[in-house]
């Protein structure tokens, strides 16, 4: 008898690919190339939020936390966002501790979206929007960023034509934006209000990057907005803002009819993780005296290194796009005379010994998708970053000391198309 299993995948994850901060990873690893790929922070983190988790630890702050959260984490949440944006929550009801905005973002699309409904973002977009609805079941719908200049601008018709179908259902609006380093404007951010308020949306909003925008520039809550409140679920989460990505400790925060539910979802992904780190989270946030210095000294901090990075980037004849605010640079591949992103990351770490990201794994739509943008992280130490650079400028096109090399077919990864998740 032939006992060889037959079952397949579920539809719903058929298309699913190791994503593509994995395998650019675990390409730095086999080279040994500076890993500019992954958005991993390589900065210290408060020493006290440190000291905090390990006294948790110590005193015995090791077991299940409730679903929604320590009850002190979410009133330091509801603090903290009120200090900010000065949008209200109850800590009761209207504020939930997830596994990183992560789970925030699966729990909020699975809580509101199912087979026949549609979700409008941004292309490009974050790679877990087109994952999580297809786990709903959901289609998404990328409204192409607009290049503008060196930057990228909201296409205020194309958003308007999109929402107007009525299968569309909830919004996700990501500023500071993964992967083009946009910081959504005040005009930007009151025309897609406008709109979600017109065709009457849910609005998630993914802020993990909230506090890391330069140049002067402040990031703004769409909550804040009139009318909005009732409509949007404010996503953010420690990683980005302590340098803390592996405690995964993330929240959700809206009115009780839209944060129920996303609970109600939560509870059976994981109901709830990371006790200590949340105990500690909430220390962290509530000591304004200790978080504010720290948080304005990361933000000087990554400014400087995105400037080192983006002068090195431009020396080495990769002209960089704006980068106003989060970890990542986006370059054109096209000064090294290549026309493909994918074929630029896989040769690079053997050409420069550095890892970056193809940005078309991305985007959703594959007709409008550049294809000659390459994405580096910034989020590493300063010496990296300079090493990274002098890497690049050996490697560039025209450079003395430029070795041409071929890739090498063992460390070249196989080809996934990043673009195939079901139902994008
Ligand atoms: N949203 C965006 C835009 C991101 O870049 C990331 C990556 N950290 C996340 C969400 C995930 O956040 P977390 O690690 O808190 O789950
Ligand atoms: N947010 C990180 C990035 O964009 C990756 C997080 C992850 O690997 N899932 O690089």
């Amino acid at each position: 008898m032939d006992t060889t299993p037959t079952w397949r995948p579920a539809e719903r994850v058929r298309g699913f690919t190791n994503s593509v901060f994995s395998e650019m990873t675990s390409l730095a690893m086999r080279t040994g190339a500076i890993n500019l790929g992954q958005g991993i922070p390589e900065a210290a983190s408060p020493v006290n939020l440190l000291r905090y988790a390990t006294d948790a630890i110590s005193t015995g702050e090791n077991q299940y936390a409730p679903a929604s959260g320590l009850p002190r984490l979410r009133d330091a949440i509801a603090q903290q966002r009120f200090s900010r944006y000065l949008t209200s929550y109850q800590p009761s009801d209207e504020v939930v501790v997830t596994t990183g905005a992560t789970e925030a973002i699966a729990a909020a699309v699975l809580a509101f979206c199912g087979p026949g409904d549609q979700i409008i973002t941004f292309d490009p977009c974050y790679d877990s929007y087109p994952a999580v609805a297809s786990l709903a079941g959901a289609q998404l719908v990328a409204v192409p960023l607009r290049q503008d200049g060196d930057g990228f601008a909201l296409d205020v018709a194309a958003l308007r034509r999109a929402a107007r179908s009525a299968r569309s259902r909830l919004l996700i609006l990501n500023t500071p934006h993964n992967p083009t380093g946009k910081v959504f404007t005040t005009a930007e951010i009151a025309a897609v209000a406008d709109i979600c308020l017109s065709h009457d949306l849910i609005v998630v909003t993914d802020e993990v990057y909230e506090y890391l925008t330069y140049d002067g520039r402040e990031h703004q809550s769409i909550a804040a907005l009139p009318g909005m409140m009732e409509r949007t679920v404010a996503i953010s989460s420690a990683g980005k803002t302590f340098n803390v990505t592996g405690w995964k400790v993330g929240w959700a925060c809206g009115p009780a009819h839209l944060v129920g539910p996303l609970l109600a979802a939560k509870q059976f992904l994981s109901f709830s993780s990371g006790t200590p780190f949340q105990v500690a989270v909430a220390a962290a946030l509530l000591s304004p005296e200790t978080r504010d210095p720290w948080l304005d000294g990361l933000r000087s901090s990554l400014q400087r290194r995105r400037d080192i990075l983006r002068d090195g980037l431009e020396r080495a004849g990769l002209k960089t796009f704006r980068a106003e605010g989060g970890y990542f640079l986006q370059a054109d591949v096209r000064g090294w005379g290549y026309d493909d992103d994918l074929q630029f990351c896989q040769e690079l770490p053997r050409q420069a010994g550095v890892v970056a990201i193809p940005v078309s794994a991305f985007y959703q739509n594959a007709e409008s998708a550049p294809r000659w943008l390459a994405r580096f992280a910034f989020c590493k130490r300063d010496d990296v970053l300079s090493t990274a650079v002098e890497k690049l400028a050996s490697a560039a096109p025209g450079s003395s000391s430029r070795t041409r090399t071929r890739t090498r077919t063992s460390d070249t990864p196989k080809q996934p198309d990043y673009r195939t998740i079901d139902n994008r």
